[in-house]
């Protein structure tokens, strides 16, 4: 929604779409992992059941080359956001900020009014009264329950909500996790309530790579210095403070030396001096501007908006550029690969070994025989429950029904996990080939499924039956 004010449209700050987005990003990563799909996970990568889960697809730890592709879509989604909208993966969609503004502005600021104006992050609490060292004492208790929280919610991306609450009744048990997340959460308490913003200035190494991304038409918070007025020189220091001071050089100045942009800035920045490595992209001095001038009846002079179009005003914005489309090309085609490995999966292991015996003959009455093949077949229930399996047996054209399977005599059960070994003998009793001369090896298939999703859960094996000469089979050698 927008409003006016003196003739001019404000729009909906940047601060409440972010906050959407914040409420959005935080319940997808509080409910994904509850959401299961035949008991698979969206995204689980599981240690202790050497698993990876990804799009509701079970895949086992030797599938994990998966994992690099996964890596590099993430790290190509991020570059390419950074390419076009600047580190706006810092001030929009990171937990850090997230839990910075869950901290400061609703704990702190709404709910406990240690600080004043959610619109002035510098100014600290007066920390010498009693009140506000009590309005304290519950912000950091009220953060420390929610940093549990987010680190418990955090391995369950790696202990799945169902076991993580079975292990909880064993603690000492699974000491790994537990600890893990205690550490987390006394790392969130230190990181969100003391390291507060420093983190995104001098510990996250994002911020230095950003700037080796950025174009001339990457989009960011700007200042335009052409209607505000030069408050910095060109050594970055600092010209003026007040707006009549600004008018005497640039009488046309319209920056109102409000200072509002700067007050806001949870970075400590003044973007008045340009871009700094310090700017997450937040928007929020973009909001304070556009408050303040809006007032006067004039649009914002801290923009969204690229040094193409607001510093060298050369024309507008260029979002689809060739840096762009390559990004996006990559990023295309990484997903095409991982959905056609993941279409390609298959849902169980199973491995054939022919016995070293090659066949073994058997006369009967009235000028009949059996022919056996033993094979060992070493099969791996890769799904999460436990199901019913058996094999059928494909030979080539013209032998369809005369290559048959008798053991096992029946479909068989296998937990998931544990490999499983079976015994597997095929038989004839029909004279496939008459060859005196030599043992005939016959390539079949063998298909194995679960019983009830033969459909689905189904993979196929080359593999050979071994036919002896004729005399053999007759008995006459
Ligand atoms: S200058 Fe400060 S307030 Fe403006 S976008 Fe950057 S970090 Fe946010
Ligand atoms: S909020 Fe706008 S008018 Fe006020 S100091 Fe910043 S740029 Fe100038």
């Amino acid at each position: 929604m927008s409003k006016e004010s003196s003739g001019i449209t404000i729009p909906t700050s940047w601060r409440v779409k972010r906050y959407y987005l914040f409420i959005i990003a935080t319940l997808i990563a509080l409910v994904l992992p509850w959401i299961t799909v035949d008991g698979n996970h969206f995204f689980l990568l599981s240690f202790d059941k050497l698993k990876l889960h990804l799009a509701f697809i079970q895949f086992d730890m030797q599938e994990l080359y998966l994992m690099p592709f996964l890596l590099m879509l993430m790290f190509l989604g991020i570059f390419g956001m950074t390419v076009v909208g600047g580190r706006v993966f810092c001030g929009w969609v990171c937990p850090q900020t997230v839990f910075r503004v869950i901290y400061r502005d609703l704990i702190e600021t709404k709910i406990l009014g240690l600080r004043k104006r959610i619109k002035n992050k510098q100014l600290e609490p007066d920390m010498s009264k009693t009140e506000n060292k009590v309005k304290k004492v519950i912000a950091v208790l009220l953060w420390t329950a929610l940093a549990l929280v987010a680190s418990a919610d955090f391995m369950w991306f790696f202990v799945p909500p169902e076991d993580f609450f079975t292990y909880l009744a064993n603690p000492t048990d699974h000491w790994t996790l537990f600890g893990t997340v205690i550490g987390l959460t006394l790392f969130l308490i230190y990181d969100i309530i003391f390291l507060k913003e420093d983190y995104c200035v001098y510990v996250c190494p994002y911020s230095r790579i950003q700037s080796v991304l950025y174009d001339e038409h990457t989009v960011m918070a700007l200042y335009d210095m052409h209607r505000g007025g030069h408050i910095y020189d060109e050594q970055h220091n600092k010209q003026f403070t007040k707006q009549k001071d600004i008018q005497v050089e640039e009488p046309h100045a319209e920056c109102t030396a409000c200072e509002s942009c700067v007050t806001v800035c949870p970075t400590h920045i003044d973007i008045r001096k340009g871009l700094q490595l310090e700017c997450i992209n937040c928007l929020e001095c973009v909001d304070a501007c556009t408050t303040v001038m809006g007032k006067l009846g004039k649009p914002s002079l801290v923009t969204w908006s690229s040094d193409y179009e607001i510093v060298d005003q050369k024309g507008k914005t260029q979002y689809f550029r060739t840096k762009v489309l390559a990004y996006i090309a990559l990023l295309v085609g990484l997903m095409i690969i991982l959905a056609m490995m993941g279409s390609t999966k298959e849902h169980m292991l199973l491995n054939i070994n022919k016995e070293t015996r090659l066949y073994s003959v058997k006369q009967m009455p009235d000028n009949k025989f059996r022919v056996e093949n033993a094979y060992e077949f070493l099969l791996q229930n890769t799904e999460s429950k436990k199901m019913k399996f058996y094999f059928e047996v494909i030979p080539p054209k013209g032998m369809e029904g005369k290559i048959i399977i008798t053991k096992p005599s029946k479909e068989f059960t296998a937990v998931p996990g544990i490999k499983k070994k079976k015994i597997v003998v095929l038989r004839t009793e029909e004279m496939l080939v008459d060859d005196d001369r030599q043992d005939t090896i016959i390539p079949i298939t063998i298909r194995a499924y679960a019983i009830g999703h033969e459909d689905k859960i189904v993979v196929f094996r080359k593999s050979t039956f071994v036919f002896p000469r004729s005399d053999i089979v007759r008995g006459t050698k």
